[in-house]
């Protein structure tokens, strides 16, 4: 899968993808992970690529040429234009799902806004989704596509090294993954759930499986309601 993050900080970015689990896939080469100078599409010898927003107003907007040029580059390329995503507070939840939904892809475009954001008519040639990573405005776009980038290449087959370990994880089914543990077996007077102890696979699955749901009851009730649990579980839950 190839990521091409339009920036005007590719080394924030870079640095940030190119270690642990996400550094080594692309070393592996399941991933492509590239970082677009926004600035070197600059069309003063400045390297200039912001200007004070018409109407006023604070701070600085990032001028729509740059940007068009940084995007049309990645396109001729590739020879198509993929789906081009702006990281922005104004945009749609990221969620899971929106993971799995990108990880179908074989080429993303993300693009970093910074200062006051974007030229809204650049948006509107070259945008085709508009996600947050949360109802919070920080300083630029870029964290915003690392965490994009980090969690959808999680679902790119191979990346996890234990495909399984990518399935049984949180908001599989709108329920958060159970607590866990490791050795050793009593730690600060604390000692290991004896279920995960008994060697009885069942009993460890369904001691699991209500520890997701409690879990999800407690942090995340809002999760709980969209939960696909059997008749059976919505019953024991409101017995106890
Ligand atoms: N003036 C914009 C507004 O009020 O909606 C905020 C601009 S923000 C300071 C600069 C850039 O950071 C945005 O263009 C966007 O790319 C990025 N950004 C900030 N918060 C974000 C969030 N919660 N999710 C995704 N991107 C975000």
């Amino acid at each position: 899968m190839n990521f091409y993050i339009l920036t005007l900080f590719p080394e924030m970015v870079m640095n940030g993808l190119n270690t642990s689990i996400i550094g080594r896939a692309s070393e592996a080469g399941l991933l492509q992970i590239e970082a677009v100078n926004i600035r070197d599409y600059a069309v003063n010898k400045y390297g200039k690529v912001d200007d004070y927003p018409y109407g006023g107003g604070a701070g600085m907007l990032m001028q729509a040429q740059p940007v068009y040029d940084a995007w049309q580059s990645v396109v001729e390329r590739i020879g198509k234009k993929p789906r081009c995503i702006y990281m922005t507070p104004q945009g749609t939840r990221f969620t899971q799902k929106t993971a799995k939904d990108l990880a179908k892809e074989e080429d993303i475009v993300l693009l970093c806004g910074h200062y006051e954001g974007i030229d809204e008519r650049v948006l509107e040639e070259i945008v085709t989704d508009h996600i947050s990573i949360g109802d919070y405005v920080l300083t630029g776009g870029e964290l915003p596509a690392m965490v994009v980038v980090d969690a959808v290449s999680r679902m790119v087959p191979g990346v996890l090294g234990n495909e399984e370990s990518g399935m049984k994880e949180s908001f599989e089914g709108n329920l958060l993954e159970y607590p866990q543990y490791s050795r050793p077996e009593e730690w600060n007077g604390k000692k290991v759930p004896f279920v995960l102890l008994s060697g009885h696979h069942k009993n460890i699955e369904t001691w699991r499986r209500q520890q997701s749901i409690l879990l999800t009851k407690e942090r995340r009730p809002d999760l709980l309601e969209k939960a696909e649990l059997t008749e059976r579980e919505w019953k024991w839950l409101n017995e106890i």
